[in-house]
């Protein structure tokens, strides 16, 4: 039988640390290794599969566009991702949207957006505030973005035009603004970060004061959009409506793609030749993303995360009350995250998947759990088992 893991340890870049199981097929919450061993997923790509594996209306919008047309380029219109553009625009607060393949793309992008918006309408305006502990992604420009050393460092030197100030604090981004100042770009909840919260009025305080500065706006909603904090978008929840948005990975259910949405007067200054993409808004990803999109919005699967997050987060509390290793759970919808009092997430990670569990080691010492906006009743309970199991057996936690 072929060795999997020797073999990636040959062929590819060993820049990824990957938990020693080869997937090969899912169904739902469900996935199978090459051993015919079952788990359940609660890691969902990264936030990605949100309807879970192989569900229906993915497999067939892909089917059907696979066999009708899969790629053109922009140099012709095409039908999936104009219905996909006016689904989002139609259900969100923005009014156009540009496609292309990641996150990080979708960040360049908005970058990209604002500073042409800078140099029009702001004298050259083209700085952006950015947070501690943000992830933007890991190109050049969203890499210079995200406020982590450990991921910039090793790369410079960085696009210039970037102030990173910690999390939480409006005062900061206030300090860090100067008359170069064009944007701010914040998570709505830091989900790399380690699912950390805004806390309350944070995010209107910061709509407020891009208002009073004629500063744009910018919610990096990569990893919270598309119903996974329970509502389509997680600004939603905070009352506030960003002036440019990103999104990725939820939109195609699984396919890569990624959006930049804008408000039409901020959009207007991207004029033909000024940004492109040769796969962006590929008719195959946008089929997908046009379904899934559609589907979430159809069965209300943004008030079914609300519902499984309900039942998820008080199962986690009732650990967090007999575990006195567990000391906070927090997050909101389907994007979680249970922290620990010592760096033991990683061991829980692995006793996790020996139960048949999988999750994530978000940071040295909390666990992120992203189960798609469909994970059922039961599955979350054998989840809340497993993972209570997991604890004790890796930290061997003692009761409160
Ligand atoms: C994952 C993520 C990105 C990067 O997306 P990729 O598809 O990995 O390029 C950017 N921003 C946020 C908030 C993310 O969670």
């Amino acid at each position: 039988m072929t060795d999997w893991v020797a073999e990636e340890s040959q062929y590819l870049f060993q820049n990824y640390g990957r938990q020693p199981i080869v997937l090969e097929r899912g169904a739902g919450t469900r996935v199978w290794d090459v051993e015919g061993n079952e788990y359940l997923d609660f890691v969902g790509g990264v936030a990605v599969n949100i309807l879970g594996h192989a569900h229906p209306v993915v497999v067939k919008a892909l089917a059907e566009q696979a066999s009708t047309l899969i790629h053109t380029s922009n140099l012709f219109y095409t039908k999936p991702m104009i219905q996909l553009a006016k689904l989002l625009v139609e259900n969100s607060c923005l009014d156009r949207v540009f496609f292309c393949n990641s996150g990080t793309e979708a960040v360049e992008g908005a970058i990209k957006l604002a500073r042409r918006w800078g140099l029009d309408t702001r004298d050259g305006a083209h700085e952006i505030i950015t947070t501690v502990d943000g992830f933007h992604g890991r190109s050049l420009g969203a890499l210079a973005a995200t406020g982590n050393a450990r991921y910039r460092d090793p790369f410079g030197p960085l696009m210039p035009g970037f102030h990173h100030v910690p999390w939480n604090d409006l005062e900061a981004i206030k300090a860090a603004t100067n008359e170069k100042t064009v944007a701010v770009m914040v998570e709505p909840i830091q989900g790399e970060g380690g699912v950390n919260m805004p806390a309350p009025g944070y995010l209107q305080g910061i709509r407020d004061w891009c208002d009073e500065e004629g500063l744009l706006f910018i919610l990096d909603e990569v990893q919270t959009g598309i119903g996974r904090t329970g509502s389509l978008f997680a600004y939603e929840q905070e009352g506030v409506e960003p002036d440019i948005m990103t999104l990725a990975k939820g939109l195609a259910g699984g396919v890569p793609i990624g959006a930049v949405m804008a408000r039409e007067d901020i959009a207007a200054h991207l004029v033909k030749g000024d940004h492109g993409s040769t796969f962006g808004g590929n008719a195959l990803a946008a089929a997908a993303g046009y379904a899934t999109v559609k589907h979430v919005i159809d069965e209300d699967l943004s008030a079914a995360a609300r519902n499984a997050s309900e039942r998820l987060v008080s199962r986690l509390r009732s650990m967090e009350d007999r575990l006195a290793v567990v000391n906070e759970v927090r997050g909101r919808g389907l994007l979680i995250a249970v922290q620990f009092t010592r760096d033991c997430a990683s061991d829980v990670v692995d006793a996790c998947r020996r139960r048949g569990l999988l999750a994530n080691n978000v940071r040295p010492n909390a666990v992120r759990l992203m189960p798609p906006l469909n994970v059922s009743d039961d599955e979350i309970d054998r989840a809340c088992d497993i993972l209570e199991e997991a604890i004790v057996d890796a930290t061997r936690s003692v009761a409160k």
